[in-house]
């Protein structure tokens, strides 16, 4: 089975980010399939909030299971008993999810493949990446060899936000005549509360002052 050049498979968590991708790819390509990973996020809500938005979109979504990734990496997105907090210098934040970026991509590949499309798009983001590794550039570039290598295949992998800071990815959701609807309907807070979330947790702090950032610029050259 060859490629079509027309489809893609976007990683969807209904988050802001993965949301302004979903909404990148819709411009862009023909066929769109969001996926999911339901690797027992603290928050059902999470894949809820990915399901509404897929069916609100008349996007094919698939949620797949994931929950080995609690087997392997107990952190504080999954595990009720760990306390979210941002990483000391030169340490971790507490929601690092070792290799949750490589095994994503990965099945995200392999399902595209099975969908005879050729393109996934990811939100990864190196800008503001708090020191995962695998929100790199390079990493997504040398998986981009690996996975072709695997499935013998020539995959793209896109990453339409990995150098754009949370202000640039508001602007680009804007762009994409879209900054209300993601403002309104994703998930981006700890604490599982969409739209502007809860306000105090380090998400929905950083989602925030992206935005203002943003509307300010917006109004200062509005004049
Ligand atoms: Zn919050």
């Amino acid at each position: 089975m060859s490629f079509a050049e027309e489809k893609a498979v976007v990683v969807f968590s209904g988050g802001q980010d993965s949301t302004t991708c979903l909404f990148w790819a819709l411009e862009r390509f023909q066929e769109v399939t969001a996926v999911t990973f339901d690797y027992g996020q603290r928050h059902d809500n999470e894949i809820q909030t990915a399901r509404d938005i897929a069916a609100d979109l008349d996007v094919e979504h698939h949620v797949l299971d994931m929950s080995l990734l609690n087997q392997l990496a107990p952190n504080a997105l999954t595990r009720d008993d760990m306390e979210v907090k941002e990483g000391e210098e030169g340490e971790l934040p507490s929601t690092f999810v070792e290799g949750r970026n490589l095994l994503f991509f990965s099945f995200a590949s392999i399902l595209a493949s099975q969908k005879g499309a050729k393109h996934v798009v990811t939100g990864v983001c190196e800008t503001d990446y708090s020191g995962y590794p695998d929100c790199r550039d390079v990493f997504v570039k040398s998986l981009n060899v690996t996975l072709n290598l695997a499935v013998g295949k020539e995959f793209v992998l896109h990453t339409p936000l990995m150098w754009l800071d949370k202000k640039e990815t508001w602007e680009l959701a804007d762009n994409l005549g879209r900054l209300t609807y993601v403002k309104e309907n994703t998930l981006t807070c700890y604490h599982g509360i969409r739209g502007s979330g809860c306000g105090e947790c380090p998400a929905c702090k950083l989602r925030q002052a992206g935005y203002e950032q943003y509307i300010q610029e917006k109004e200062r050259e509005l004049g």
